[in-house]
């Protein structure tokens, strides 16, 4: 007999069928009637397949009695309205077998609520409990709904490199990669001498795709990226890693405003997805993490984002009255608390902020006529902050290679980069969306470690 999923069993199983089972056991309770309840989960959904055994099953005593927590099982039975409250139905155990044991001395998941803080130490077993199976599962619809949105859109899929040879724009720090002995790198003249190295040069794991996504999106219109980037970010921040998941769309023949257009449709329609598609999990996270989840993402659905300028923003931060860690002026970096600011307090509502000033953005934003900021755009969120970073790229050849130059760059490094603005040039925008940073907005959760299934941040490298 063929194996059913347990989602499958819950939403459209027929009473009085049989069916095949396989999952592990979340908790067994005996009943002084002489059978068993054992609740199953497989992993397909939030919700367990309750199992009924009796002593007439097959080695009631020996086997049935000594299932724990963490056992993995192959059941088969009849399918059968359940008398109970809690659930539609239940499985009436014909036959069981045990494929493995879980001691419950040693077992750590045993039936009580675990810190997220312990479960990252045991990151092998965390996605068997009910938070991160969800999240596993939210992680996967999103990721679908991505390719399906740009598919559905004409966006073609390329993909960049994950090795590259340059830092391409400074975006964050380096991960450098070598086949060298650390122990005996060649110095020539007190610097390494990387001709001897793998590619015969320095090279590093990509920190953005977004250069070499400009180059087919100026041969093929819309495209986007989406894969995993590298940041040797020293932050310990709820919202930082050293490695994430990057979605960056690329259109040729867009401005700012297109742009901007693009990440609201995007996220509507994300956020649409998982209400869609999730919705158990998310009543989950709205029940467990965050009670404010499923109302949130079913007002953005529908609600037009804010937009208005850096400078607009620094403005209303600066009469706000609000004490900040950080202090507010123009030409700095805005800080998570000023973006959670304008998103919670000011506008109750996602923000896009544009036009920030160009020494703190980088060289490839177009410059805008007043020489002073470029077309940027940050999208906020309430809770997290800054969940997408894009921008109108730089299309002048001449102002290009100037913003090159003053921001300390090779030139040489660029070439590639600056033929595409003397061959063909059309402006063209496109913005970078971190997964994870959107998984914790959906989910609610509170820690980006906890978004990904092995989180790689300083001093972190388990599993
Ligand atoms: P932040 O100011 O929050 O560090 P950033 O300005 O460095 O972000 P971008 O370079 O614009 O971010 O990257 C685009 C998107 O990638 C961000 O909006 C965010 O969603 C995500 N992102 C950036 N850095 C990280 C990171 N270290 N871990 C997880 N996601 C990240
Ligand atoms: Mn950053």
């Amino acid at each position: 007999m063929a194996r059913t999923r347990i989602k499958d069993i819950l939403s459209g199983g027929t009473t009085g069928a049989r069916y095949k089972v396989c999952g592990w056991v979340r908790t067994r309770r005996d009943s002084k009637g002489g059978f068993s309840f054992i609740e199953l989960n497989d992993g397909s959904c939030m919700e367990n397949l309750q199992l009924i055994a009796d002593a007439q099953t097959a080695d009631y005593e020996g086997t049935v009695l000594r299932l724990q927590p963490g056992c993995s099982l192959e059941v088969e039975g009849l399918l059968q309205a359940s008398p109970g409250k809690g659930q539609r139905v239940e499985l009436k155990v014909e036959a069981l077998r045990v494929f493995g044991w879980a001691d419950p001395e040693h077992y750590p998941l045993q039936k009580k609520r675990h810190s997220f803080e312990f479960l990252r130490t045991i990151a092998h077993l965390r996605p068997r409990t009910n938070t991160f199976g969800a999240v596993a599962r939210v992680r996967n619809a999103v990721s679908h709904a991505i390719h399906t949105f740009f598919q559905e859109r004409g966006f073609l899929y390329v993909h960049t490199p994950i090795i590259t040879g340059s830092d391409c724009e400074g975006a964050g720090d380096l991960f450098h990669i070598t086949t060298f002995d650390l122990g005996a790198v060649p110095i020539e003249e007190g610097r390494v001498d990387f001709s001897e190295d793998f590619f015969g040069q320095p090279a590093n794991l990509t920190v953005s795709g977004q250069l070499e996504a400009e180059i087919y999106a100026l041969a093929l219109g819309d495209v986007y990226t989406f894969g995993p980037t590298f940041r040797a970010e020293n932050s310990n921040t709820s919202r930082h890693l050293a490695e994430f998941w990057m979605v960056e769309p690329e259109m040729a023949f867009c401005e700012l405003e297109g742009d901007m257009d693009l990440a609201v449709e995007f996220l509507q329609y994300l956020f649409r997805h998982v209400l869609d598609h999730c919705r158990g999990d998310l009543e989950f996270f709205n029940r467990f993490i965050d009670q404010s989840v499923i109302g949130t993402l079913e007002t953005l659905a529908t609600q037009d984002f804010e937009r208005l300028s850096y400078t607009e923003a620094i403005e209303i931060l600066s009469k706000s009255g609000e004490e900040f860690e950080f202090p507010v002026a123009w030409g700095t970096d805005l800080q998570s608390e000023h973006e959670r600011y304008l998103c919670e307090k000011t506008f109750k509502k996602p923000v896009i902020l544009t036009d920030y000033p160009k020494t703190i953005k980088p060289f490839y934003m177009k410059l805008n006529p007043d020489g002073k900021t470029v077309r940027a755009m940050d999208v906020l969120v309430p809770k997290i902050g800054e969940i997408i970073g894009g921008s109108q790229r730089e299309d002048d050849y001449d102002t290009l290679l100037q913003r090159i130059e003053e921001s300390g760059l090779h030139v040489d490094d660029y070439w590639w980069y600056l033929d595409l603005r003397r061959f063909g040039s059309t402006p063209h925008a496109g913005f970078g969306l971190g997964l994870e940073r959107l998984v914790q907005f959906i989910t609610g959760m509170g820690n980006i470690r906890d978004v990904i299934p092995f989180p790689r941040t300083p001093g972190n490298l388990n599993f």
